[in-house]
């Protein structure tokens, strides 16, 4: 796929541009509210390194890959989501992917179906 060098909306709120509420944030990626939110708590992991999609993830971005799961472990244990969670990752059109920089979805506080298509 080809790589927009115009910042994404998840990179202008990396960088203060544009507001979001920011929940957690360390060196390696930010965790925001969805602002069209999906369940009654979702949340947005996102990386600071802008990777398009996880289609265009590399081997050396394996421990940021990781890390992003274990942000929303993190997150889950802060908020005491203690009946589930689902994290979810669209790539592509046919999945839904709207913004084109890597992000985990975390979605809890309601009882969700499966499949979700
Ligand atoms: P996706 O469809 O997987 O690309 O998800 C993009 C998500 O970003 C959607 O759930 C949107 O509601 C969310 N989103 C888009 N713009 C913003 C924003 N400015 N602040 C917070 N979430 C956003």
């Amino acid at each position: 796929m080809e790589f927009n060098t115009e910042k994404t909306i998840f990179e202008k709120i990396i960088d203060r541009e544009i507001s979001a509420e920011i929940l957690m944030e360390d060196d390696l990626c930010i965790v925001i509210r969805d602002i069209n939110p999906g369940a009654p708590v979702h949340v947005l992991i996102i990386p600071k390194k802008r990777i398009p999609h996880l289609a265009e993830a590399r081997e050396q971005d394996a421990l940021l890959l990781g890390h992003l799961l274990l942000m929303a472990q993190k997150f889950a244990q802060q908020k005491e989501l203690g009946g589930g969670f689902r994290v979810v990752i669209n790539n592509g059109q046919d999945a839904g992917e709207t913004v084109p920089h890597l992000h985990v979805h975390l979605l809890a506080g309601k009882p969700m179906i499966w499949p979700p298509c």
